[in-house]
């Protein structure tokens, strides 16, 4: 990677043979590795012993993740927040490794949609749950620095399993809290047994 990389300094009319330069790629090699170290990480030595046979069916939300991620179509960097829900039915999943989840497929080479997608798909998998909702907002450099006049705007996906897609008003109470830093999380049970008559 670093020859590849010192050949591309070349190509951009650099002398990569300058003082600031002599390192950078074996710099660039290391901060690769380490932005798409998701393609290594083993999913189920991620979750490995984070699942716990509960008797709580209410929703449980990670929100606020951080996440850094490369764009897959400029290599240049989206980054923002990811919030997470799911309606446990059974198994809850160690809260803690919800943010290591969204780091696995963030850091990886990605479009905000499939990074959205594979981390609600992998919780489906791995907790079976009523439902699993997962809404990312990103900042895209692709956007912001090629001149687009699009500086201050976030893309926002989603991807709404089992129940968070079949009932409106699961849907709604998760973005409320996702949106309200304040907001009490008290009507959830009422919520979900509105939901049954659906
Ligand atoms: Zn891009």
């Amino acid at each position: 990677m670093e020859a590849l990389i010192r050949q591309f300094l070349v190509e951009l009319g650099e002398d990569a043979g300058r003082e600031g330069l002599v390192k950078t790629p074996a710099r660039v090699a290391k901060a690769m590795s380490f932005l798409t170290s998701g393609y290594k990480a083993n999913i189920d030595e991620v979750l490995n012993g984070a699942l716990f046979t509960v008797d709580y069916n209410e929703m449980v939300i990670v929100r606020d993740i951080d996440y850094y991620s490369l764009c897959e179509h400029h290599l240049l960097p989206f980054f923002g927040r990811c919030h997470v829900a799911y309606i446990p039915n059974g198994r809850v999943l160690g809260l803690s490794k919800i943010p290591r989840l969204v780091n696995v497929f963030a850091r990886r080479l990605q479009i905000q949609e499939r990074m959205t997608n594979q981390v609600a798909q992998t919780i489906q998998a791995a907790v079976n749950p009523a439902g699993v909702a997962v809404v990312c907002e990103g900042t895209h450099l692709c956007m912001s620095m090629r001149g687009v006049e699009k500086q201050n705007s976030t893309a926002v996906t989603s991807a709404m399993l089992g129940s968070f897609q079949s009932c409106a008003r699961t849907r709604m109470e998760f973005l409320e809290l996702i949106r309200r830093p304040d907001a009490v999380h008290a009507s959830s049970a009422a919520v979900r047994l509105s939901c049954i008559d659906e």
